[in-house]
This record gives C-alpha cells, structure tokens and sequence, in this order.
C-alpha cells in the first residue's frame, strides 16, 4: 500500500506532493486565497488536487463556513432586497472597509493550510456590528470561486 506512485496524465512522470504558496481567485464581494495549498506536482510542472475528492470537499468545507464563520447579515425581500443586522437594523446602502477572514482547514492526510475570504464589511448604524451583507450570498458565491481557484492552480477538470 505504501507505495502508490501516481504519475501525471500528461507527460507520465512521477507527482510528488508539493505546495502552492498562494493562488487567488474571484472578485468582490467575495475574494478567496489559498495560502499553502496541498497538490501533486510533476518535475514539469503540471498539477493536481492532492486527492481525487478534494475539489469537492474544498467547496462544500467553505461554503459551509463561509456562511457559519464569516459574521453576515439577513437578506430579506425578494426584488428588492435589504439586509438586516441581527439587532433588527437594516445596513447602510454602502460597504465600509473590507475585512479578511482567515479558515483554518486540513484535508486528511495532507498538510494544514488556509483560506482567505476577503469580503466589503457593512457598519450596522444601530449596534456598530462589522458584517458582511449576506451569509447566504457569500456561501453561494463559494462553487465559482472554487472553480476559478482550480483553473488558477492549473488543476484538471474534474469533480
Ligand atoms: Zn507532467
Ligand atoms: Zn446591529
């Protein structure tokens, strides 16, 4: 079992595992960062997810906690929708300063490494709460920036 060498799709060598510094994808109002990304890398440089299931595991790790880590407010209306702090005060129409948050996350077996969301903080009038507008419109925002964080690392479609 020990030995299970896999070797790239594209040119045979051997993948060995390897990490990516920093790989950065999306726009406001949702900016993702991988800082020390697990891969598999070939001495030619071609990459791929440290596991066959990992892309997917990596997409639903931060849309869930996006939505449960990342303090946001309540989306409410359906055409025209205004935000609402949890004191029951709804949000300034504009963003304040932007505030990053830090994921700590560990796919098993591989080495630790961190996710940035960088996201436009809303200053609640009423108690002074920093948040993001909507939890829920952040998390959603998680598949496309996933997808874009796995063409930027130069990962194969897969998942
Ligand atoms: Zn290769
Ligand atoms: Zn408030």
């Amino acid at each position: 079992m020990a030995d299970k060498v896999r070797h790239c799709a594209h040119c045979g060598g051997v993948l060995e595992p390897a990490t990516l510094e920093r790989v950065s994808a999306g726009e406001p109002p949702m900016v993702l960062t991988l800082l020390g990304l697990p891969l598999l890398r070939c001495a030619k440089g071609h990459a791929v997810p440290v596991h066959r299931d990992f892309m997917v595991w990596l997409m639903r790790t931060l849309r869930e906690r996006a939505g449960t880590e990342v303090p946001g407010a309540e989306a409410k209306g359906m055409l025209f929708k205004k935000y609402y702090c949890a004191c029951g005060a709804q949000l300034p129409g504009q963003a304040g300063r932007e505030g990053t948050f830090t994921l700590e996350l560990a796919f098993e077996g591989a080495p630790p490494f961190r996710a940035e969301i960088l996201t436009p903080l809303y200053k609640c009038a009423a108690c002074g709460k920093e948040q993001a507008r909507s939890a829920a419109e952040l998390a959603g925002r998680v598949p496309e920036a996933v997808k874009n964080i796995n063409d930027a690392a130069g990962f194969p479609h897969s998942g």
